[in-house]
């Protein structure tokens, strides 16, 4: 009889945790408009960070506030990932300069 749990073993090795990839569905929500339904395979060179105007009602005021985004590369509409993905604003790149790079796609 084995009284000790035995300790926690690698039996199959997962993809690099340091490399951070996430499944998302191109859903327009909280991006540019209505999706197309496909499903995205998005890395942190995907993602980027947009301003966008909010309605502060308890303040009587317009604000903005920063959001992250990945863009459809079939449909080019943008799809906000705000609470899902680990990374903060300043670690990733403004809109502006992730589309002066050409985007984060391959061959595009
Ligand atoms: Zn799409």
């Amino acid at each position: 009889m084995e009284d000790e749990e035995a300790a926690t073993k690698v039996l199959k090795k997962g993809r690099d945790p340091k490399v951070w990839t996430r499944k998302f569905a191109c859903t327009g929500r909280g991006g540019s408009g209505k999706g197309c339904g496909a499903l995205l395979q998005v890395g942190k060179e995907d993602l980027f960070v947009v301003r966008e105007q909010t309605w502060y009602s308890y303040e009587e005021e317009y604000g903005t506030k920063s959001a992250v985004r990945f863009r459809c590369p079939e449909c080019g509409v943008e799809t906000a990932v705000m609470s899902e993905v680990p990374f903060r604003f300043s670690e990733l790149p403004k809109r502006s300069a992730w589309l002066a790079k050409g985007g984060g796609y391959e061959g595009r």
